[in-house]
This record gives structure tokens, sequence and C-alpha cells, in this order.
């Protein structure tokens, strides 16, 4: 069984290109008038409808924030990292652990310091406890990277509650945040999962934010994303804009407009398209519940029931090391480091195996 892989699966175990983006294809193919350059900020209708799908059309900073179009959610995470290795070299970021695999290499690539804060289960959500006793080592001006929903790679998204408590210490400590977006729509549905983004949008003058719509619009190989800089005033976040289009030119000049220019197709006319990632997010749910349910029936420990509430594509398996071993080694079911299994990538045949696995490396 192969829970591996970082990408959507459909029922038959495949990725395919939404119908949404086959549309948009066609549309740009007979539309297409030149393939001439586009400026250091990309696709400008993208930049502006990627801004709006995040933060809500009548989000107040949508007046003082600023957009560029990046080489995917990864391009953006370095040229942010770039940024904030340029403004404030002696910021260190604050990041998930465990983390998503590539945020550290990225941070520390651009040449800042990484510290971590632990991201774990409490009995009914996240322990936002540990959350707050590790930050107290942060200083003002460092920065609070986090997942904007579906955490990779455990799953575990904090509540409302839990977002207006990590604005509050954002503004106490005097740390910027950080969001990572890069699963909008999977957890809870496209408006749900921004509402912490959004929140802390609204509550902080300064907050860097990355996207991409390699997992919402299937769009992976075409490497396209976004970063955001919110700033006091529009001003200001023009002059950051600048800032990021000078680091873009020494690494890429211009980012690849085709992935973007379907994504802007796409938020233009939403419905198709918003049709599909809903019917993904459901089968995503849905192999949630399934597992939880019959976790539930074979007995097997209450810790699991966690998978059911954890939210997106991922979750980290409540397993030691020795018993991640044990799933590969006698029933050749494989996850991802540190025991981080795909969800959707589960047919529906295959959950009771797991299920029944889970419950036997647990028992003995
Ligand atoms: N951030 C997180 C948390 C991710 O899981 C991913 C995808 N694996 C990304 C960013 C970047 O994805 P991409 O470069 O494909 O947009």
């Amino acid at each position: 069984m192969d829970l591996i892989v970082g990408v959507y699966r459909d029922a038959s175990g495949k990725t395919p290109v939404m119908e949404s983006v086959q549309e948009a294809e066609r549309f740009l193919a007979s539309a297409a008038e030149s393939k001439s350059y586009r400026g250091l900020s990309g696709n400008l209708d993208f930049n502006d409808g990627i801004a709006r799908f995040v933060l809500g059309s009548g989000h107040p900073a949508l007046e003082r924030q600023s957009t560029i179009q990046t080489v995917a959610g990864t391009g953006a995470l370095r040229l942010i990292g770039d940024l904030i290795a340029k403004l404030s070299p002696q910021a260190k970021v604050w990041t998930t652990d465990p983390a998503y695999v590539n945020h550290l290499p990225i941070m520390a690539a651009a040449g800042l310091e990484v510290q971590t804060f632990p991201w774990r289960e409490s009995e009914t959500g996240l322990d936002f406890e540990a959350v707050v006793q590790a930050l107290d080592g942060a200083r003002a001006g460092d920065i609070l990277l986090l997942h904007g929903c579906c955490h990779n790679p455990t799953g575990i998204d904090p509540s409302l509650e839990q977002w207006s408590a990590i604005s509050r210490l954002c503004h106490d400590k005097g740390l910027i945040p950080f969001v990572d977006m890069a699963y909008q729509g999977f957890g809870d549905g496209v408006d749900a999962d921004a509402a912490g983004l959004r929140l802390l949008a609204g509550e902080h003058e300064q907050m860097f934010v990355t996207l991409s719509c390699s997992k919402n619009m299937s769009l992976y190989c075409e490497r396209t994303g976004a970063a955001m800089v919110i700033a006091s005033e529009a001003g200001e976040a023009e002059k950051v804009r600048l800032s990021l289009e000078q680091i873009a030119r020494a690494n890429y000049s211009m980012p690849p407009n085709h992935g973007a220019a379907i994504a802007a197709y796409l938020f233009a006319h939403p419905e198709a398209w918003l049709k599909e990632l809903e019917e993904c997010r459901m089968r995503v749910c849905t192999n949630r519940q399934n597992l939880a349910a019959e976790l539930k029936a074979i007995g097997a420990p209450e810790k699991f029931q966690c998978l059911e509430r954890q939210k997106g594509m991922f979750s980290l398996l409540p397993l030691s090391s020795s018993q991640i071993e044990r799933l590969r080694d006698e029933f050749a079911i494989y996850g991802a480091i540190g025991g981080r299994i795909n969800v959707a990538g589960l047919g529906t045949q295959q959950i009771p195996l797991l299920a029944d696995a889970l419950k036997r490396v647990f028992d003995s």
C-alpha cells in the first residue's frame, strides 16, 4: 500500500487534470495572441485573482498588500526567505516540529536561522500550551511560519480560537506572521480554510503569505504560486513588491505564464473548478471518516480517532518508529518520513486492511 506520494489521488489512484483546467487550456489555446515576455511580477490578473481568493473579496488588507507570481509555492517560500534575509538578516524563522520537509532547507538556504516549536496533538486538537512554551524563546522581529490549513505532515490545524490566540501572541512578542497556504479548499472549504490567515491579515500590519495552486487546481507541474506581502499601507507594500521583483530578476527573471493564465481563468470563472475541488475535499474527508469508523469498529485505541478530525491529505500516524517499520515489513504499508500517510492515496478497499494493520502493530 503506497501512501507515500504528496499529490491528490482519485478513487482510481490517478492524479487527473481537472476538467475545468482543460476547459481553461482550450480557451487559452484559442485566444493566445502572443508568447511575448510578461513583467517581473508575472500575470497581473492571476496576482489579483489569487489575492482575492485567499483574503476573500472585501477584506480590508487587500488595499495594503502586494502579490507577485512565483515559481509555485516553493519559489514563493524562497523569494520571501530571501526578502527576510535582505531586510532583517538577524531574524529567526520559527517553524513547526514536525515541519514541511522543505521549510527548513529553503529558509536555511536563504541564510536564515531556523528554530522549531512543537506541533502535536493534545486530547482535543493542537497542543497549544506546547506552542506557547516553546515560543517563549522568540524575540521581537522573529518570523512565525505557520501552515494556513491542512498542516503537512500532521493534518493538525488550529481552531479559530487558537488562531486568535496566535495573533495575540504575535502582537505580545512582536513576531511577524508568515502563513504558507498550500492546500486551501482541502480542509473545511475554501473560505473556512483561510479563516485563520484572514484573521491574522486583519490584525497585523506586517505579514508574509506564500500561496500554491499545485493542489487545489491540480497544477503541480505547471509550477504556479504567489508571494504576498501585507504592509501597513499600500505604498509600503508596493516598495516591498519592487524588492521581491529584484530578487526574482536575479534568480529566474520572470515566472512561467501558462499555469498562472489557467489559474486566472479559473478565478474569473470559478463555478466548475470549485465544484471539482469540493469533490476532492469530500473524498479526503470520507476516507478519514471511514478509516476512523473502521478503527473504532475493530476496537483500536481511541488515539487513532484523531485521524478523523485532522485536515487535508496528510496525517502522521500516532505510532513509534519501530511500529512504522513493522507496518512496512509485515504489512507492506509504506508511508513517508515519520509515518506520514496520504489519506487521498487510500482506495476504499484498502481502508479495512490499513485499520487492521494499525491495530495489530499497536497491540503487539
Ligand atoms: N508548502 C507546503 C506546506 C507544501 O506541502 C507544499 C507542497 N508539497 C508547498 C508549500 C509547495 O508546493 P509547490 O511548490 O508545488 O507549490
